[in-house]
Formats: structure tokens, sequence, C-alpha cells
């Protein structure tokens, strides 16, 4: 009876795996073809001076408009990317277009977000000297993005790395804090330049006491370790004035402006003069 149960729960299992790699491989294949027929973009969300409010940068953010079998958000595809090998493609993409897409609005920064996998490339420091030069870009206007998985995993090689490139003059951020093990005493072992409060913790400062206080001593035990401090997800007035309150340096989220295609922050930006 149990055997037939324990069968039975294979075969579902084995099912669901089989859906899971044939989903996997789909999106793969999907992923290099879209390299090749150039359906990617870059967009850019504006990153804003907490006191002045002024658009001080941006950050980039694959999309995939062009994909034949319908759009996809980066939640859904960059994984893959990262599993399969192809993100050393998809990222020096995004890395090349954004300093070329910046190059002209000289007054921003540019921050791109690279993958765990990106980082662990003995190469990658090399790579991004590439770019910068190919591009003309200044180093000290780009910011690279790493997530914690990476720091945690490998913190000598996250060091090294991190030394390295702010050895070429550019600036690395500690995306999504709050999310998952990042706790304040391991920051003091890496030296970021920025750290970025995810939005499921920093958009619960308007309702979630808790949240609140963890937010207001993150920002005060960074700026004691001399690091800046972003916010993300700001969605409305509130948390944006709190954040101002509790001293954060830059302010990010759909509160302020969406994603946008280069086009429009150029307009954008010409407005402003
Ligand atoms: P992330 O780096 O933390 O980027 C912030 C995400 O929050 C973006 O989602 C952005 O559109 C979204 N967002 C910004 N403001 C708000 C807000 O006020 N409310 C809400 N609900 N969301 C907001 P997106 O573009 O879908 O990207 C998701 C994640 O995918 C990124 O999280 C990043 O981890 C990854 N990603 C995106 N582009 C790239 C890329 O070029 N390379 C790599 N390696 N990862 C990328
Ligand atoms: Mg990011
Ligand atoms: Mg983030
Ligand atoms: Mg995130």
């Amino acid at each position: 009876h149990s055997k037939v149960t324990g069968k039975g729960r294979i075969t579902h299992y084995d099912a669901e795996l089989n859906n899971a790699r044939e989903h996997q491989l789909r999106i793969e294949n999907d992923i290099r073809d879209g390299l090749l027929r150039n359906e990617f973009d870059v967009w850019y969300q504006p990153i804003v001076d907490a006191r002045s409010l002024a658009t001080i940068g941006v950050e980039a953010l694959v999309r995939w408009p062009r994909r034949p079998a319908g759009a996809l958000p980066p939640d859904q595809f960059i994984g893959i990317a990262e599993t399969s090998g192809l993100i050393y493609a998809l990222g020096q993409f995004v890395l090349r277009r954004a300093c070329q897409d910046l190059l002209p609005l000289s007054d921003l920064k540019l921050s791109v977000n690279i993958s765990p996998a990106q980082f662990r490339d003995p190469e990658f420091e090399n790579k991004v000297a590439g770019v910068i030069t190919g591009s003309g870009f200044p180093a000290h206007r780009l910011q690279l993005e790493v997530t914690e998985t990476y720091v945690l995993e490998n913190p000598e090689r996250a060091r090294a790395a991190i030394t390295n490139l702010k050895g070429l003059g550019t600036a690395v951020a500690l995306d999504d804090f709050g999310t998952g093990y990042s706790s304040i005493g391991y920051l003091r072992r890496f030296n970021f330049d920025t750290i970025k409060i995810d939005k499921s913790l920093a958009g619960l400062i308007d309702t979630d006491e808790q949240a609140a206080a963890l937010v207001g001593g993150t920002i005060r035990i960074a700026s004691a370790l001399g690091m800046a401090v972003t916010a993300e997800g700001i969605e409305n007035e509130k948390q944006m004035k709190l954040l101002r309150l509790a001293g954060c340096d830059q302010l990010q989220g759909y509160w302020f402006s969406e994603p946008m295609p280069i086009e429009d922050l150029r307009s954008l930006r010409q407005q402003h003069g």
C-alpha cells in the first residue's frame, strides 16, 4: 500500500521536476536567442538625493520586451541566466549599454546590478575595466550593486573584488539589505560605499514600528561606518518624509519615478536644463 503511495509521489515529483527542467531549458534557449536578436533593453530608475530631492543617479534594470513568447520580468529570468552561465553575456550587455546610454548625461551616476555568478568570475574586474575603457564612461560615476548571497558565499574573493573595483574608481553597493541574513556586524568587514535597504523593509517604515526601528538603526550604523544609505521602494509621501527624518541619504521608488527607457530619461533631463 505504502509502496503505491511512494511510487505515486515519486512519479508526481518526477513530472514536476521534468516540467521545471523543461521550463528552465525553454527560458535558457529564449535568453540565448534573445541576446543574438537584440531583444533586451535597459531601463533606468531615478535615485534622488534625500535632502534636495534632486535626481543624482539612476539604477539600470534589464527589460525583455521583445521576447516572442511574451515579456518576462527580470526576477523570472535572471536566476536562469545565472545557472546557465548566460549571465556573463547578459550582464556584459547591460553594463556596456548602460555606460553608453548614461555617458552624455554627465551629471548622473549609474548603478548596475551584478549577479553573484558575475562577481565570482576572476576576470570580472578586468571586464569592468574593459567596459570603462571601451565606453569612456568615467569610473567614478559607476556603482556596482551586489547582493549578500555572493558576499557570504565567498568573503575572501568578495573582499578582493571590492578592493579591485574601488581601485578602478568604481563604487560598490550592497543591494537588498534586510531581506536575508545580512547583519549589521558583517557590514564592517566589507568596504561598501552604499547600502541599499530593500523595499520589503524600507517600504514598511510608515506602518510597522519594528521595521522603522530597524531602518533607523541601519542608517545610524551605516553612517558611523562611513557608508551611504539608499532606501528602495518608496511609494508614498509618508515613507519619503520618515526616511528623510531618519537621515537616509538617497531615495528610490515609484513615488519619485518608475523605471523608464533612455529616451524618456533624456527628455526628462532636457527639461531640467
Ligand atoms: P533590485 O536590484 O533590488 O531592483 C529594484 C526593483 O524594485 C526593480 O524591479 C524595480 O523596478 C523595483 N521597484 C523600484 N521602485 C519600486 C517601488 O516603489 N515599488 C515596487 N513594488 N517596486 C519598485 P525589477 O526591475 O523587476 O528587477 C527585479 C530584480 O531583478 C532587481 O532587484 C535585481 O535583483 C534583478 N535585476 C534587474 N535588472 C538586472 C540586471 O541587469 N542584472 C542583474 N544581475 N539583475 C538584475
Ligand atoms: Mg539593485
Ligand atoms: Mg535592491
Ligand atoms: Mg531587490
